[in-house]
């Protein structure tokens, strides 16, 4: 899988966890932004994955089933903290 948009370091790692130790005073009831920002970047896929890419004619039934393989995502990033917001193919 070939990510664009990868950065050494993006800012919001560099926000230390202030998760505590019991549930109340944890992500995600706590709202600790190192570890909200962790979990989207978490939801990128880092492997390669198919999806459905069936060939449909106009009267929108398939004539043809098939898939394709994503190799390549770009991510997009939020302007404050450099966070994963998304990602395309
Ligand atoms: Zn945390």
């Amino acid at each position: 899988m070939k990510i664009n948009g990868l950065i050494k370091k993006a800012r919001w790692e560099s926000i230390p966890c202030g998760c505590g130790k019991n549930v109340m005073d944890s992500f995600p009831i706590k709202d600790c932004l190192h570890c909200k920002f962790d979990q989207c970047w978490k939801s990128v896929p880092q492997v390669d994955f198919k999806i459905n890419d069936d060939i449909i004619d106009k009267n929108g039934n398939i004539t043809k089933k098939q898939t394709k393989t994503i190799k390549e995502i770009t991510l997009s990033r939020g302007d404050k903290y450099q966070d994963v917001i998304g990602w395309s193919f």
